[in-house]
């Protein structure tokens, strides 16, 4: 059974300090968690962790896994600053972006974060705008269908990611010439995957293009990406990955396809978001109407503006009930919110325990692509974000956005 990483006692108070709706984060879980991939990696020299700063893009959340040894992975402009602005500046940088404008590419080599090209037509582009750097990444998209067994697990040949092989090759060889001197190799070929064999096949596909990219072009090959999609359990029946068993399967890959080409000296890094930070943030909500028609509503004051997932994907997002984990799961509800879309649900026909008005709903796991997929829709406004800190104290670490927010980008000069 899922159990929020806090008390209805805790949450009683928290709720007392910052109007719900929320978001609240578990600094405790998110260290620990970090850590269990640190170790999990650490056969490998100079392994590290760029956190994928669109899955939770809070300063704060940065400043933690800053603490823990993590980078970051941004791609846009913004995500650039938010991570200038904690002080992950350099190759602590990875910038893995696609259809990217010429200010990205300059404000990635002023902070000298290590670049991720996801086209071969990028080089020339980067060349004219920013110029080459000595290190540079190129993104892997090796076309198909990626199964692992007979398991299909995404289809890369629709992808609109990445440079085939001979693009790789060719790409390499020309950034050569134009002054790159460390190469990497990055792909990202399924998201939220449920199996610890997932980093292991891709890291064996990677492996195998490293040594025939560096046969073909002989460059030095520096770093492999594994990039995100460890997945999480959103359903109380789930299993948690394995990180150790992952970080092992890697590991012998490594040391069959690596090691014998003279390769034991390639750094692995990953950029992972959902599995950096989904457990660990909850959406704290609460029950304001309910509504008997044809089926049974309950309609809280969080919409899909602050969760986008159930209405985008169908996702399965688990709810807890404060107080009444252990009452019968008797009431048929869909929960919703207020947006003027019926797919504005966080639940549908979900067995819940009875629900008053008044009560608070915990919506689990949205710690990462949670709040960072908000919007205004309806004129709705974005939440704040809590952060539950070691010690069991809370700071706001985003305040709710206001009306004069909304209202910040019209120039109503004149008309008041
Ligand atoms: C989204 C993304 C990630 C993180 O993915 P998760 O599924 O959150 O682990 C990492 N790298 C790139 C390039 C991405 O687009």
């Amino acid at each position: 059974m899922k159990r929020p990483f806090v008390s209805k006692e805790q949450l009683e108070e928290i709720v007392a300090k910052y109007p719900t709706p929320f978001h609240l984060y578990d600094e405790r879980g998110i260290r620990a968690n970090a850590r269990q991939l640190m170790e999990a990696f650490d056969w490998n020299e100079g392994y590290k962790e760029y956190f994928a700063v669109k899955a939770t893009p809070n300063p704060a959340i940065l400043q933690i896994l800053k603490e823990e040894g993590c980078g970051t992975d941004c791609s846009s402009y913004t995500e650039l600053l938010m991570s200038k602005a904690v002080g992950i500046t350099g190759q602590d940088i990875m910038f893995s972006s696609n259809v990217t404008p010429a200010e990205d590419f300059r404000l990635a080599r002023e902070l000298g974060a290590i670049i991720n090209l996801d086209d071969y037509t990028h080089i020339d582009f980067l060349n004219e705008v920013a110029g080459i750097p000595e290190t540079i990444s190129c993104r892997y998209n090796p076309g198909g269908t990626f199964s692992i067994s007979t398991f299909v697990m995404d289809q890369p040949g629709d992808a609109k990611y990445g440079m085939t092989y001979e693009q790789m090759r060719d790409g390499f060889i020309k950034l050569g010439k134009l002054g790159a001197k460390k190469f990497g190799i990055h792909a990202f070929l399924a998201s939220n995957t449920k199996t610890n064999e997932y980093y292991p096949e891709l890291a064996r596909i990677l492996f195998e293009v490293a040594v025939s990219l560096k046969k073909d072009t002989g460059v030095d090959i520096g770093f492999i990406n594994l990039s995100g999609g460890i997945g999480v359990p959103y359903e109380p029946d789930q299993k948690a990955a394995d990180v150790q068993s992952i970080g092992h399967g890697v590991k012998k890959a490594y040391e069959k396809i690596l090691v014998p080409a003279g390769m034991g000296d390639v750094k692995i890094f990953t950029e992972l978001g959902r599995y950096m930070l989904a457990p660990y943030g909850i959406l704290v909500t609460r029950a304001m109407h309910e509504k008997h028609i044809y089926k049974e509503y309950i309609g809280v004051d969080a919409c899909a503006a602050n969760l986008m997932r159930p209405a985008m994907y169908g996702a399965y997002h688990h709810i807890t009930v404060m107080g009444k984990e252990n009452e019968p799961h008797d009431h048929k509800y869909d929960v919703t919110g207020g947006l003027c879309e019926n797919n504005d649900k966080f639940a549908v026909d979900r067995m819940l325990p009875k629900i008053d008005k008044g009560d608070l709903l915990v919506l689990h796991d949205t710690g990462a692509h949670g709040f960072a997929m908000g919007y205004n829709y309806n004129g709705k406004l974005r939440s704040a974000e809590v952060l539950l800190k070691e010690d069991g104290s809370t700071e706001l670490i985003r305040r709710a956005e206001e009306p004069k927010d909304y209202f910040a980008t019209f120039d109503f000069t004149g008309m008041f």
